[in-house]
């Protein structure tokens, strides 16, 4: 038997709770994971909530990203005391995740966990972290260096702009940081922010083109900011997009495009190609400040998961949030 939170859609929405499953209940798959740590991303927020488009049947095992050891494979690549890390894959969302103490999951997802990460660590990375290097191995691979000028961090506070901040910052780019939340100010910096901007600065009617303020930018959060973002790019700049936590929209024009030859590059975490994974995985153990990682993580036990989730969608979350599933 095993802890798990499962989501039931019931005629008062969708409701969530910890249930106690037997192994014969987990769904099929290669490799059987003893998950020992997971973490609450923006998706499981709207998992939770029940949001069109997220959770394709009931009952599920929401989480999207698990960290834990291999107990039983069927696949020659893992054996049993392995230790691994699985994000997106539509687990969570088409299939059960990782908010439990077990789960199991196609061999073809696992990655292994470099040596000098436990699976606290790789889930207060998680999918969140993974995305904010992934962006940016996108700017370095479209030429940008520290030598171009700032870069521009939105969503600073949350999961994705923390990790982006503090990545930055070790590359030696000058970040600066976009919040809606000015007190979190001295956490910014701590992470490595040279400048703070108040997001209401970026929520105005957008210009074409802007005065020159950065040379690129990780941008969570999409809609007027990312345009903005893009009008106020220097020649030759790179913006990386991969959030919505303010709009799906992205009220632009072509002349960022044709006038200043900027580019705007799509971040995808959820389906990224395993080797794209391992090379990230690989920096992010080997680049990641642990200092600046241990001040964004909150840990939670898994009941306290639901609430959580909950707080995310409203922006009220910091950093990132480990989920201890034994606890
Ligand atoms: P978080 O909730 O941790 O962070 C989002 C941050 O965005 C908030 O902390 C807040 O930062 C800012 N924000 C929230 N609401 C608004 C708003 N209405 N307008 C402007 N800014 C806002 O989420 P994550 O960092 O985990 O994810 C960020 C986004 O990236 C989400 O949209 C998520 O879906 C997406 N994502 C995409 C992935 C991919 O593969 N492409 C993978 C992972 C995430 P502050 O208070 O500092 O302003």
């Amino acid at each position: 038997m095993f802890r798990a939170i499962v989501l039931e859609s019931t005629s008062d929405g969708v409701v969530a709770a910890v249930r106690e499953l037997d192994d014969g209940e987990l769904p099929a798959g290669e490799v059987t994971i003893d998950v020992e740590h997971s973490t609450v991303n923006y998706k499981d927020g709207l998992a939770y909530r029940g949001a069109p488009g997220v959770v394709r049947s009931y009952p599920i095992v929401p989480g999207v990203d698990l960290a834990g050891t291999v107990t039983a494979s069927d696949d020659p690549r893992w054996v049993p005391g392995d230790r691994v890390v699985v994000t997106g894959w539509r687990m969570g969302e088409r299939f059960w995740g990782g908010h439990a103490e077990r789960a199991r999951v196609r061999a073809d997802w696992i990655v292994r966990l470099p040596e000098t990460i436990d699976t606290r660590t790789a889930m207060a990375v998680g999918t969140a972290g993974l995305t904010a290097m992934l962006g940016v191995l996108a700017l370095e691979r479209l030429g940008l260096t520290p030598d171009a000028g700032a870069v521009v961090v939105t969503g600073a506070s949350g999961g994705v702009g923390s990790v982006a901040i503090s990545l930055l910052a070790g590359r030696g780019f000058e970040v600066l940081a976009v919040t809606g939340r000015p007190a979190e100010e001295p956490y910014l910096r701590g992470l490595g922010a040279h400048g703070i901007i108040d997001r209401a600065e970026l929520g105005g009617p957008v210009r074409p083109l802007e005065s020159v303020r950065w040379a690129g930018a990780i941008d969570a959060v999409g809609g007027p900011i990312l345009a903005h973002v893009l009008a106020a790019t220097a020649y030759d700049g790179v913006v990386a997009a991969c959030g919505l936590a303010a709009s799906m929209e992205l009220p632009t024009s072509v002349a960022p495009f044709i006038l200043r030859g900027v580019t705007l590059t799509g971040i995808e975490s959820v389906e990224a190609p395993l080797d794209r994974r391992v090379v990230a995985w690989a920096r992010l153990a080997d680049e990641l400040d642990r200092d600046a990682l241990e001040a964004m993580t909150t840990v939670v036990a898994l009941g306290d998961t639901p609430g959580i989730a909950r707080e995310i969608l409203d922006g009220r979350v910091r950093g990132r949030v480990v989920v201890d599933t034994r606890a």
